[in-house]
C-alpha cells in the first residue's frame, strides 16, 4: 500500500490545504494499491505562487547551471529506475518487462535528450544589427495521462527545467505513484526551491484551477480531445498558450513485397503493446487486397501468440487501465461485431483463465475505413485492418480521418516508402521501424498543435523576444 498524501509545493512536501483522499485501483488485481490526496484551488495557488517567485531566480540561470542540475537528476533517476518500474506496473498494469524497459526507459530518454539539446540550444540568433533572443515563457502547468506515465511527464519537465521555466505537475488520478516518485528524485537532485511543484487531484478541480489561472503562462496538455477542447477555452480568457498533444487513429501501411506478413505481424505485435492505450498506436493496417488472406493469417497468428496475464510476470500484454476504459473497449468490440467487421481474433470478454482484473483480449477486425472502429480512438488492443486497391488509395483511407498524429509505412523498396510517407497527412511518421529521441512529436488536425521532444520540444517553453539596436558585440 502505497500513502502518497502531500504535495510538493515551494521545495517542501506539505499537507493538502483541505484534506481529501482517494483511492488507486491496481488494475490487474482489482485491488487498492494505495492513497492520494485529491488537492483544491488552494494548493493551485500556492504552488503557482511558489513557481512565480522562483521563475525571478531560474529564468535567469546560465545553461551551464541547468546543464549541472539535469545531470544531477539523471544520476537520481538512474537509482530510482526498478521502483519508477514497479510504481508503474502497479498504477496501470503495463508488463514488468515493458514498464521496467521502455517505460522508465523513456523517460530516462527525454532526460538525456533535454542535457544534449541544451549544450547547442541557440538561444540568441543575431540579425543585423538585431537580436531574437529565445526566453522562458514562465510559469507553466503540466497536465498529463495515465497511459505512458513517465514518458508523459518527463517529456515536459525536462525541457521546461532546461529553457528555464518553473511549473506545477498536475499528474492523472489513474496513474499517480510513478509522478510522486519523479519529484523525490527532482527534490533529491537539488531542484531549488519552487521551480518544480507537484499536486495531485482530480482534471476537473486542478486542471481547470491550473488552466484559468492569472498567474500561468502556458499549459502543456497530454491526453484526450474533449479536455484538450476545454482547457483551450479555459485558458482563452487569459490568453495563455496551450500545448495539446491529443489522441489518434493512425494508419499502418504494409507495402505489396516479400516482407509483407513479417510486417504485418510486426504491426499487430506493436498495436498490442502496452494494450493499445498509446496515442500513436497503428490502429488502421492498411493492407493490399490482393494479399489480404495472407495478410489476416499473419495478423491472426500475431495477435494470437500475445500472452495475457499478471504483469508482474512475463507477459506481453497486461490489464487496461480501469473499469472504465475496459468497458469503453468491450462497446467498441461489440459495435464492430454490430457493423459487420469481420472478426479474425480476440472479441468480446476477458481473456480464457482471466476473470479479475481489467485484461482484453487482443483483437483483430478486418473492417472498412467508415467503420466506428476504424474512425474513433478505441485506446485498447484492438486493431482493424483494411484493404487498398493501390497506393493511391492506401494514402486515401490513411487520411481520410480527423486525426492526423501518427503513420507507419513498412517495405522493403524505400523509394516507395518515402514517398508514401511524404503523401500522409500526419506529424510523426516511422519508416520501416525509425525512432528517434530528437524528432518533434505531435499531431496534425485534431491530433494537437504542440511538437513535444528534442529541440522543437524546448520551443515550446520559449517566448521570442526582438532586441533592436544592439550594437556589435
Ligand atoms: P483525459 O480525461 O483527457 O485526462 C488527461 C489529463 O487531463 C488527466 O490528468 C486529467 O485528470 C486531466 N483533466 C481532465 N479534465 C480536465 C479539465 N477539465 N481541465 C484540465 N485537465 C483535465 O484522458 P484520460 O481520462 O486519461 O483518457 C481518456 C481518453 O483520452 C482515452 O480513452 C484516450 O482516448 C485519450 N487519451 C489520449 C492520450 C494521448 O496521449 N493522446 C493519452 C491518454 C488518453 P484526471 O486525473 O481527473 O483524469
Ligand atoms: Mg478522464
Amino acid at each position: 500500500m502505497r500513502d502518497y498524501l502531500k504535495f510538493y509545493i515551494d521545495g517542501r512536501w506539505v499537507d493538502p490545504a483541505e484534506p481529501k483522499t482517494a483511492e488507486v485501483i491496481n488494475p490487474a488485481t482489482e485491488q487498492v494499491a494505495g492513497r492520494i490526496s485529491l488537492g483544491s484551488a488552494a494548493d493551485v495557488d500556492r504552488a503557482v505562487a511558489a513557481a512565480r517567485r522562483a521563475f525571478a531566480g531560474w529564468s535567469q540561470t546560465t545553461r551551464e547551471q541547468r546543464l549541472d542540475l539535469l545531470g544531477a537528476i539523471q544520476a537520481e533517476y538512474a537509482k530510482r529506475q526498478t521502483e519508477l518500474g514497479d510504481a508503474i506496473i502497479e498504477e496501470m498494469g503495463a508488463p514488468s518487462g515493458l514498464a521496467h524497459g521502455f517505460h522508465v526507459g523513456l523517460g530516462a530518454g527525454h532526460l538525456q535528450t533535454a542535457i544534449e539539446v541544451l549544450r547547442d540550444f541557440v538561444f540568441d540568433e543575431r540579425h543585423g544589427d538585431t537580436i531574437v533572443a529565445k526566453e522562458p515563457i514562465g510559469v507553466c502547468a503540466l497536465i498529463t495521462p495515465w497511459n505512458w506515465p513517465m514518458n508523459q511527464t518527463c517529456v515536459k519537465i525536462f525541457p521546461a527545467l532546461a529553457t528555464g521555466c518553473t511549473m506545477i505537475l498536475k499528474p492523472p488520478q489513474l496513474a499517480p505513484f510513478s509522478a510522486q516518485i519523479l519529484a523525490e528524485i527532482l527534490d533529491k537532485a537539488g531542484v531549488p526551491a519552487g521551480v518544480f511543484n507537484m499536486v495531485q487531484g482530480s482534471g476537473a478541480v486542478i486542471g481547470t484551477a491550473l488552466s484559468t489561472h492569472d498567474d500561468v503562462d502556458m499549459v502543456s496538455f497530454t491526453g484526450s480531445e474533449p479536455v484538450g477542447v476545454q482547457i483551450q477555452k479555459d485558458a482563452a480568457t487569459t490568453v495563455k498558450r496551450v500545448g495539446l498533444e491529443l489522441g489518434g487513429k493512425s494508419a499502418f501501411i504494409v507495402l505489396d513485397d516479400d516482407a509483407l506478413a513479417a510486417n504485418v505481424a510486426g504491426a499487430t505485435a506493436g498495436m498490442m503493446g502496452n494494450s493499445g492505450q498509446t496515442c500513436s498506436a497503428g490502429s488502421r493496417l492498411l493492407v493490399p487486397a490482393s494479399r489480404l488472406d495472407e495478410a489476416v493469417a499473419a495478423a491472426k497468428a500475431a495477435a494470437e501468440a500475445v500472452t495475457v496475464g499478471d504483469p508482474t510476470g512475463a507477459v506481453a500484454m497486461g490489464p487496461v487501465v480501469s473499469k472504465g476504459q475496459y468497458n469503453i473497449i468491450q462497446d467498441y468490440i461489440r459495435k464492430g461485431l454490430e457493423e459487420g467487421a469481420t472478426l479474425v481474433a480476440g472479441g468480446p470478454g476477458r481473456p480464457d483463465g482471466l476473470d479479475r482484473g481489467w485484461f482484453v483480449k487482443p483483437t483483430v477486425f478486418v473492417g472498412t475505413n467508415d467503420m466506428v472502429i476504424a474512425r474513433e480512438e478505441i485506446f485498447g488492443p484492438v486493431l482493424v485492418i483494411i484493404a487498398y486497391d493501390d497506393i493511391d488509395h492506401a494514402v486515401e483511407i490513411a487520411n481520410d480521418t480527423n486525426f492526423g498524429l501518427a503513420g507507419y509505412v513498412n517495405g522493403t523498396d524505400l523509394k516507395q516508402v518515402r514517398a508514401v510517407a511524404r503523401r500522409m497527412r500526419t506529424g510523426w511518421i516511422s519508416m520501416n521501424g525509425g525512432f528517434d529521441f530528437h524528432a518533434p512529436f505531435g499531431g496534425y488536425k485534431r491530433s494537437g498543435n504542440g511538437r513535444e521532444w528534442g529541440p522543437h520540444g524546448f520551443l515550446e517553453y520559449l517566448e521570442t523576444k526582438s532586441l533592436l539596436g544592439y550594437g556589435a558585440d
